[in-house]
């Protein structure tokens, strides 16, 4: 069904109000997924990561696995066959050029762009396709993709931030609009998430009475509060101001040491050694290399890695 006929739905008409607010959502006219309810867990979904790598426990079923990923607009290829596995409590970054296709990929993952073609796993679920025009897939189920998206959490660069809203109100919208949480339930995991990300103080402000950090470590909050299992974050530093970065990797580090399982593009180089259990290079739409992070830094096995990082340092 395409995203018109879903639009044409009576029922769906109220959701799309909602959705279209949804950060993130309707970047572009291809973009656009919507969001309904479904329950918050599949049963075939078992992803409970953060106290598993505290104990250290990991389980093989890959937290998400990524196969033959593909992804052009127009006639311009932008991912062309990605492959990335990460393991629950795995902490993997994406680096790469700008252009090389890290958003396209992040955002195919929890499904705000349409793959063309390949396999995407999130927590054991692999996401249905279905044939589209000129041979090309796109995701089949939209209770599935709402299910994705939360078990599949986004962090952006921009924020996204509702300016209408104050922060207190930006993390339980969706909580209690798309989960269905009780408004009480919703505030007080709210304020826990507030308080962890260090804005106990800011509760009542809107975003532009903000710095970027602050409104980062919002942003933060509120995508914890729909409780994803794996956390994507796609350059959630670049649109700081330097003096600002360290207190949003600060919030981020306390993610990783929580056992989280995220995957993180980031061109904050040293952070990403530090905090990666592996690190992956895009280049033009490829994986061009990928390995634990001593070994990718320290001993590039391509020239085109090490052409990037050597622009890097
Ligand atoms: P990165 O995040 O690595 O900088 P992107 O995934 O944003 O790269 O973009 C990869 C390529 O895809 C770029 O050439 C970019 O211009 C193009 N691109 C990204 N989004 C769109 C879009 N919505 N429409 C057309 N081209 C796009
Ligand atoms: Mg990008």
């Amino acid at each position: 069904m395409s995203d018109e006929m879903f639009a044409s739905d009576a029922v769906a008409g109220s959701i799309l109000k909602r959705v279209a607010h949804y950060p993130g959502v309707g970047h572009s006219p291809e973009s656009f997924c919507p969001i309904e309810q479904a329950p918050l867990d599949s049963p075939t979904v078992d992803c409970s990561s953060a106290s598993e790598r505290a104990s250290g426990a990991k389980r093989a079923q890959p937290a998400v696995a990524v196969r033959g990923l593909t992804k052009s607009y127009g006639d311009v290829p932008v991912l062309k066959g990605i492959d990335l596995t990460a393991n629950q409590g795995d902490v993997i970054s994406i680096i790469g050029a700008s252009g090389s296709g890290k958003s396209t990929a992040l955002r195919c993952i929890n499904l705000l762009e349409t793959p063309d073609a390949g396999e995407i796993e999130i927590c054991g679920e692999v996401v249905r396709m279905r044939s589209g025009s000129h041979g090309r897939n796109g995701p089949a189920d939209r209770h599935q993709i709402e299910r994705i998206r939360r078990t599949a959490g986004m962090v952006f660069q921009s924020f996204n931030l509702w300016s209408h809203l104050t922060v207190l109100q930006n993390v339980i919208e969706a909580p209690i609009h798309v989960l269905q949480k009780p408004r009480k339930e919703a505030i007080d995991h709210a304020l826990h998430l507030l308080e962890k990300v260090g804005l106990s103080d800011k509760l009542n402000h809107y975003p532009s009475r903000l710095s970027g950090g602050q409104q980062q470590r919002a942003a933060i909050a509120r995508t914890l509060a729909m409780q994803p299992k794996v956390m994507l974050f796609d350059e959630p530093t670049s649109a700081l101001d330097p003096e600002l970065v360290g207190e949003v990797l600060r919030v981020i580090r306390g993610l990783v040491e929580e056992g989280r399982t995220m995957l993180l593009v980031t061109h904050e180089m040293r952070f990403a050694r530090e905090v990666s259990d592996k690190v992956v290079f895009l280049h033009q739409g490829r994986v061009e290399e990928e390995g634990t992070p001593d070994r990718l830094f320290d001993q590039p096995e391509s020239d085109q890695t090490r052409k990037f990082l050597r622009q890097q340092f």
